[in-house]
């Protein structure tokens, strides 16, 4: 059997051991420290627009950070994109409130402003409001930002962006994760970047960046004992991770260069191939970091799953695209507004290998593994 390509796996610079050696030196082995506030400067300047960052220990908990900042309580509601990973959904329950599910466009593969607008009303007119929006950037790629942001400002909702995937990628040049009223992004082992697990809430709101600082180090209040008028929680980012994170921001615009130069490569490849699509940026205004290189099977010869076994069966790792919300278990009481786009772009979808360290090597097998597979002579 031929070595192991992995979907997408850890890249580590030059740096992260420095870091990481510094902060055993001085003995900053917790939750705070030098490389902490180093790693969040690093991410202000990188993201620009006057942004504030507090490093947290996931994704997931700065999603749930986000809606605690927003008072979001049990029996509320809010909106969420279906297409994504469990975790852009999962904060919600954990307050209590009821998620309401809106469809994909076919554009992006995000939010569909359209069905966003819908659901708002169709809410309001069954007598709650929503309290939140959470509009995801999947693989990478930007969400119609401007129209989601438009309606969410006409009915006085705020957004929030969940942005894990889609650190480097920008809307009218401006970075991801910035548009709303909060954004969150993650650092687990599959992200452009990692820490090894880690995540970040970042807003153009100091105070709720101070403020989830404050909660996500056990809410203490100032006094020599420990004093506590709020409800705290432990997800403050550990020194040692964060002086991962610090080396990984030096490689992070090669990383973007890596991934994007993987999405050419592979378009170029399946040019020739009828029934392939690529998610591509729609337009001038898109800039997406290709964190994974996504497609879609329209062929009348082949399936998703056929070349998705055929990938397996080589030792080469890929995954449909995320199921949709609406449609697991767990959520299956959820109300839903759309007209199934995302469930038809999961039957169909495929997200191909699309680390920053594959080799030449590595894409030649792969696209030769596929030209084997539905038969263009190479
Ligand atoms: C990875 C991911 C998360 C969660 O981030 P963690 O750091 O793993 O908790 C949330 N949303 C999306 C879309 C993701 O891909």
């Amino acid at each position: 059997m031929k070595e192991k390509i992995w979907l997408s796996s850890p890249h580590m610079g030059e740096k992260e051991m420095v870091y990481i050696q510094e902060a055993f030196e001085s003995n900053w082995i917790a939750p705070l420290g030098p490389n902490v506030n180093g790693f969040e400067k690093d991410l202000e300047t990188f993201l620009g627009n006057n942004v504030h960052v507090a490093a947290l220990s996931s994704g997931t908990a700065a999603l749930h950070m986000a809606l605690i900042l927003l008072g979001i309580k049990a029996g509320d509601e809010v909106i969420c994109q279906s297409m994504t990973f469990a975790a852009s959904a999962n904060p919600i329950a954990y307050q209590g409130a009821t998620p309401v599910f809106v469809d994909s466009e076919e554009s992006t593969w995000n939010m569909s402003p359209e069905y966003l607008e819908e659901a708002i009303q169709d809410r309001i007119k069954k007598g709650k409001t929503p309290k939140a929006i959470i509009v995801v950037h999947l693989y990478g790629m930007p969400a119609r930002m401007d129209e989601i942001i438009s309606i969410a400002r006409r009915y006085e909702i705020p957004v929030v962006e969940d942005a894990a995937e889609a650190l480097g990628s920008t809307y009218n040049g401006k970075a991801v994760g910035t548009f709303g009223d909060i954004g969150i992004l993650s650092f687990n082992g599959n992200k452009i970047i990692t820490t090894s697990g880690g995540g970040a809430l970042i807003s153009t709101n100091a105070e709720y960046v101070h403020k989830a600082r404050f909660l996500s180090s056990q809410a203490r209040d100032a006094a020599p004992h420990y004093e506590h008028s709020h409800i705290g929680y432990n997800y403050r980012m550990s020194n040692v991770c964060a002086g991962i994170g610090r080396g990984q921001m030096e490689v992070l615009p090669l990383r973007i260069k890596q991934r994007r130069s993987n999405y050419q490569y592979y378009k170029k490849a399946f040019a020739a191939i009828e029934g392939i699509e690529f998610l591509e940026e729609p337009g001038k205004s898109y800039f997406s970091n290709h964190w994974l290189t996504a497609i879609l099977i329209k062929s009348s010869n082949f399936t998703r799953e056929d070349l998705r076994m055929c990938l397996n069966e080589n030792n080469i790792d890929c995954r449909p695209l995320w199921k949709p919300m609406h449609l697991q278990p767990v959520f299956a009481d959820a109300p839903y507004y759309g007209n199934d786009t995302c469930a038809r772009l999961f039957d169909i979808g495929l997200c191909l290998p699309s680390g920053s360290n594959l080799t030449t090597t590595d894409l030649e097998r792969i696209v030769s593994t596929i030209y084997d597979y539905v038969g263009v002579p190479i």
